[in-house]
């Protein structure tokens, strides 16, 4: 199996915007600057995406919106771990690591004006 980079060096790390979960889609919009992060429950690997396309493409699919829990898109996803070669993914919405708080802040008084 691969090595995979510790989690502090990692350039996609990300933490999730709550630690106990069950984040809609649309939640996004109260965490600004998160992403929907597909995360290999294997070997930790994983991918950010814009929420606002994986809204627009559910829609279109009239698959959700959203009201989307942010966990099921997990189970959209069919391709292979490019980290491990194996299909096990969970998904959440979650902040680049190297977005400051006060970044967060600033992002946060943009989406209100
Ligand atoms: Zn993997």
């Amino acid at each position: 199996m691969p090595s995979h980079p510790s989690a502090a060096n990692h350039p996609h790390a990300f933490r999730p915007v709550s630690a106990t979960g069950g984040a809609t889609l649309g939640d996004h919009r109260k965490y600004p600057g998160s992403r929907l992060v597909i995360t290999c429950s294997l070997c930790g690997w994983s991918k950010g995406y814009n929420p606002e396309r994986i809204v627009e493409r559910l829609r279109q699919l009239k698959a959700g919106g959203h009201a989307t829990p942010a966990g099921a898109i997990a189970r959209r996803v069919a391709w292979n771990c490019p980290g491990c070669h194996r299909v096990k993914w969970r998904s959440d919405l979650a902040w680049p690591a190297d977005l400051s708080p006060r970044e967060v802040k600033r992002l946060a008084s943009l989406y209100r004006n």
